[in-house]
């Protein structure tokens, strides 16, 4: 992504709204349709400012933790995964000014996790074959049981 317009800040502001109302702290614009490498993240931490990120690098990965993760495209069913403990993330904002983020917990967590998303990853494609198979047959039994089947 190039060039930082209109349409760009509206898609922002379009991705703040729909993550606050599902109650997420991250969404990437692959969730929303949109092949762009732009996320989205509001971790709710006075230390941590909401940001619109776009054109995300992870520049640096250290150390290795597990921990629950969810996802607005897979609503309702939490997986344990295990990623590097801390990262610093490099992009730009929504002036088109660098920014490079130097992260641990929840924060490097959920950064980690939306780069998935825009690099077209879920974070059940990290889990075993046998965990993300059962997930999903939660996930699908919740749907069915939404729509009231
Ligand atoms: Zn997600």
């Amino acid at each position: 992504m190039q060039h930082i317009d209109g349409e760009i800040r509206r898609l922002v502001e379009d991705m703040f709204e729909t993550m606050y109302a599902a109650e997420g702290i991250g969404l990437a614009a692959p969730q929303v349709g949109v092949s762009k490498r732009l996320f989205v993240m509001d971790i709710r931490d006075p230390e941590a400012e909401p940001r619109a990120v776009i054109n995300p690098v992870i520049v640096e990965r250290s150390g290795s933790e597990r921990s629950d993760e969810g996802c607005l495209s897979v609503p309702g069913v939490y997986g344990v995964v295990e990623r590097p403990t801390r990262i610093v993330m490099e992009g730009l904002d929504l002036d088109g000014k660098p920014i490079r983020i130097d992260a641990s917990g929840l924060l490097a967590r959920c950064i980690q996790h939306e780069m998935d998303h825009v690099d077209g990853t879920l974070y059940i494609d990290r889990l075993s074959p046998i965990k993300r198979k059962m997930l999903l047959s939660k996930f699908k039994k919740l749907q069915r049981e939404a729509a009231g089947r």
